[in-house]
Order: structure tokens, then C-alpha cells, then sequence
């Protein structure tokens, strides 16, 4: 498969990703109901083995390679997420695995790749560092590169959320999901639009580096400094020669829309308040819109993803903790 991807090729991956991957639900957030006045429902993509969704579209592309390219092994670059979905899905098929990760990479999660049976290779001061290593090893070693977004066989398999999502939720009007790459977006709306074309499909990043918000804004790809952000996950280019996700953002996202880091830690202490759970800043930024009003229901249910809770401990009690022990300011 190496076209655009559509939703036959959405239902394709569920099939395929069916015995790896769990189904997650999506429950009423009875707090944010109130809130909001309108319903809000949440889709707990945290709840997989690697805590965020990326094992969806690692599972429909390692169960799409061919039995010589399974014994080479994969490779793959990544600040976190990506790289353990990969390594985790590989050491379920018996695959080996290489992750490429930048010295910004965050401890706990270094230390998670290695857990999940990866081999870690860390270098550069950067996404783009760790990604042109990632290639050197493909020459070298030839190693499959699994490509964290701008890949069909990765968006298909990401989209599998937007399936469960119409299922589960057939009237929702407004989606809103995290956007980095694209990858989890254009999966989402290219299913969410085939069964309800007047959905309105809403990306969400954070101020400051987020590349495929830039990108959107200047009609072409364009780079972006990697600067600190609770949304670290959401950090990293959308490649310079983007095949997919930038004309499939562009076409099928309604609204795209950017959070302050303030708004993030405060919607990160409130599903912690309200739902007991602790999620990452880059999972939190669509329940920031929506406490900050930077995005309002539109006469429908409105759907959450989260994405992620790969969250350092310490960070997230540093963040969370004037949010914490106060009210959240209405
Ligand atoms: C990767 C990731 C995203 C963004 O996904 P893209 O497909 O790159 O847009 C959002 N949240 C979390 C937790 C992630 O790991």
C-alpha cells in the first residue's frame, strides 16, 4: 500500500491490528459535562500496553512487512511514544528492534524502550538528528524505518480510533485531537468523515514548535525550533518532503488551534481531579481548549482524545501542582 490512504484501508488495519491491539472506550466525562454545558466524552487511548495510541499504526505496519524484512528487523525515531510502540509491537512478533532517540528524550522514557526489549541509540540534540541516524542505520544494517506518521500503512492504523469513535459515539459533532505529525488526525477525520461528513474534526498543539500548525499557516512544510513544552510529544518536523499527512490535514481538518503551556498543566491537574488519572501534556491539550474556550461544542456530542501518559512523575507533579491543591479558575 503506498497511496493515499482511505477508510477501506482504515478497516483493513482493523482486521489485521485486531490481535495486538484492544479496543479502548469512550466514556462520558460527567465533569467536563458540567462545564461545558454540552456532552463531553473522552477516548482513553491511554489504555494500552505502551499507555498511547501509536501501537495502532506500528501494528499495521509491522503486520504488513514481508517475512525477509521481519528478520532484518525494524528501526525507528522517535521522542517516546512511537519508538515504544514499535519496539513493543516488534518484541510481540518476535521482530528486533532499534529506537533512535534524541538526548532530549526524557529518562523515563529511554528507560521504557529498553523495557519494551529495544535496542536504544541515543544522539543529537534533536528530532532531526535522531531521525538522519535512524537512516544511517538503514543503509548500514538494513533495517525497515518505521516512520512515526507520514506513512499510509501508519495512518490507516491510527485511524482504527476514528472506527471505534463513530461506533461508539454515532451522533458526535466535534472532535478534537492533539496534532504533531498528523498521523493520529488524518487517520481519525479520514474515518470520522466517511460515516459523518459534517463532524468537525479539531487539532490541537501547543504555542511554541509545533510544526504542522506552522506548516498550515505558511501552504507548505516548514521547519520549526524544538523548544521546552509540557506537549513534548507533540515536538519534532513534519519532514521537509511530507508525502501524506500535511495535503491530508489540509483537506480534512476543520479548525486547527494552538494552547498555552499554562492552560496544559491546568487541564493535566484537572482529568487528574476529576478522572484520577494522570495523562501527558500533549494528551491534555484538547481538554485545555476546551476549559480555556479556545474551542466550544458545537450543538453535539463532543469527543476528546486522549492520546498518551507516558509522563515523567516528577514533571507531572511539578506542572500539576498550583493547579492541584486550588480550584481551577473558572
Ligand atoms: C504522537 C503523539 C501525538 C500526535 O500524533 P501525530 O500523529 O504525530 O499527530 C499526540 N499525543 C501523543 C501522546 C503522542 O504520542
Amino acid at each position: 500500500m503506498n497511496g493515499v490512504p482511505s477508510v477501506s484501508d482504515i478497516w483493513t488495519a482493523r482486521s489485521r491490528i485486531g490481535q495486538l491491539v484492544g479496543r479502548t472506550p469512550t466514556l462520558m466525562s460527567r465533569a467536563l459535562t458540567e462545564r461545558l454545558g454540552s456532552a463531553v466524552f473522552l477516548k482513553w487511548e491511554i489504555m494500552h500496553p505502551t499507555g498511547a495510541f501509536k501501537i495502532r499504526g506500528a501494528a499495521n505496519k509491522l503486520l504488513s512487512l514481508t517475512a525477509e524484512e521481519s528478520s532484518r528487523g525494524v528501526a525507528a525515531f522517535s521522542t517516546g511514544n512511537h519508538g515504544m510502540s514499535v519496539a513493543y509491537v516488534a518484541s510481540r512478533l518476535g521482530m528486533p528492534a532499534t529506537v533512535c532517540v534524541s538526548e532530549r528524550v526524557p529518562r523515563n522514557k529511554i528507560e521504557a524502550l529498553r523495557r519494551f526489549g529495544a535496542t536504544v541509540e541515543v544522539s543529537g540534540k534533536g528530532q532531526d538528528e535522531a531521525e538522519a541516524h535512524c537512516y544511517d542505520l538503514e543503509r548500514e544494517r538494513g533495517f525497515v524505518v518505521v516512520k512515526p506518521f507520514d506513512d499510509p500503512l501508519v495512518i490507516a492504523g491510527q485511524g482504527t480510533i476514528g472506527l471505534e469513535l463513530m461506533e461508539d459515539l454515532p451522533g458526535v459533532m466535534t472532535v478534537l485531537v492533539p496534532l504533531s505529525g498528523g498521523g493520529i488526525i488524518a487517520g481519525i477525520a479520514l474515518a470520522v468523515k466517511a460515516n459523518s461528513p459534517g463532524s468537525r474534526i479539531v487539532g490541537i498543539t501547543m504555542e511554541r514548535g509545533a510544526a504542522m500548525y506552522e506548516s498550515l499557516r505558511a501552504g507548505a512544510p516548514v521547519a520549526v525550533e524544538e523548544v521546552e513544552t509540557l506537549a513534548d510529544s507533540l515536538l519534532g518536523g513534519i519532514g521537509e518532503n511530507n508525502r501524506y499527512t500535511f495535503d491530508l490535514v489540509k483537506r480534512l481538518v476543520d479548525e486547527t488551534v494552538v494552547v498555552p503551556e499554562d492552560a496544559i498543566a491546568e487541564a493535566m491537574a484537572f482529568l487528574f481531579r476529576e478522572h484520577r488519572v494522570a495523562v501527558e501534556g500533549a494528551a491534555a491539550v484538547g481538554v485545555a481548549a476546551l476549559l480555556r474556550g479556545i474551542v466550544r461544542p458545537a450543538g453535539g456530542p463532543t469527543a476528546v482524545v486522549l492520546t498518551g501518559s507516558n509522563v515523567d512523575v516528577q514533571g507531572f507533579l511539578a506542572a500539576t501542582r498550583p493547579y492541584l491543591t486550588s480550584p481551577t479558575p473558572s
